[in-house]
């Protein structure tokens, strides 16, 4: 049962960005398959009872190991156990990947408008690594002049944990803009980038990169709070229920749902 469900997996590399923030490389033993933004299952057996919760993958579908972006939940069921794993230590992952949170090439809308809180970048990721390896090679499934905007968002400048990669990449790809920004400056003397939270800087960078309802999709992903926010400004300036696609991570506890 579990096999047919599951490939086996192990954990190969696990890098620290901050105490309650990991990247995971996982290997599976399996012929797995992916799109960019989409997520896998990831499971972890304890005492006979498996526990499985879901995670974007980071990594392109042209990569041999599965990257993820993991924050620690405290209180969480699986996030503590799989963070303490060690390297080499066995994981399972559902064989198929899922979900429709790729990236929109059909609509006939060029601009990309990418918002996300912290480990929400994850889908990102795996859009931007992939064009970009497209772009090298010379080709690649993105028609005609597309081009993506992020806007990343996290308390400190610590938990962004891709922003050498992508502001690397934004400098070489003319297609791509990444600004990550900071909601708590006061706790971060270090910081000298934009500040603020993601869903009160949309309007501003809908006016800065120019982004309107008939020429961008937008994109929200990660914590609820902002994706909700984000959806009602977006639509109250225009953008149409199905040119805005999300993906949230969590449900609020009831006393703290909006
Ligand atoms: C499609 C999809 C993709 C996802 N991708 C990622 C990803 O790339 N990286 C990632 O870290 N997580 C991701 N998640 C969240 C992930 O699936 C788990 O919910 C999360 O890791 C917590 O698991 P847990 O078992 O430790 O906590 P649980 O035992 O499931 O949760 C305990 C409590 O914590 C709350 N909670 C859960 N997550 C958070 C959080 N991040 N912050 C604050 N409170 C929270 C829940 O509301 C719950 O009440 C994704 C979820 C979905 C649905």
């Amino acid at each position: 049962m579990t096999r047919e469900k599951y490939f086996p997996a192990r954990l190969v590399n696990r890098r620290e960005v901050t105490r309650d923030l990991f990247v995971l490389h996982v290997k599976v033993e399996g012929q797995y398959t992916h799109l960019a933004g989409q997520y896998a299952t990831l499971a972890v057996e304890v005492a006979g009872r498996r526990i499985e919760r879901a995670y974007s993958i980071c990594s392109s579908p042209y990569e041999s190991v599965l990257e993820f972006f993991v924050e620690r939940v405290p209180d969480g069921q699986l996030t503590p156990l799989l963070l303490a794993k060690d390297q080499g230590a066995p994981l399972l992952l559902r064989r198929f990947a899922k979900g429709r949170f790729t990236l929109d090439l059909r609509s006939g809308r060029r601009k990309h408008l990418l918002l996300c809180t912290v480990t929400g970048v994850a889908p990102y990721v795996s859009y931007v690594r992939t064009l970009y390896e497209d772009s090298k090679k010379g080709g690649g499934p993105m028609p005609g002049d597309h081009r993506l905007y992020c806007v990343h968002g996290a308390s400190h400048g610590v938990e962004f944990g891709y922003r050498e990669e992508l502001e690397q990449i934004a400098a070489k790809a003319p297609w791509f803009s990444y600004v990550p920004t900071v909601s708590r400056p006061w706790e971060d003397q270090a910081w000298g980038g934009e500040i603020g939270r993601v869903d009160d800087l949309i309007r501003k960078y809908l006016h800065v990169w120019e982004l309107h309802p008939g020429d961008t999709t937008a994109y929200l992903c990660g914590h609820p709070q902002m994706v909700g926010n984000g959806r009602g400004i977006l639509e109250r300036a225009g953008w149409k229920r199905e040119a805005v696609q999300d993906e949230v991570y969590f449900q609020p506890p009831a006393d703290t749902a909006q």
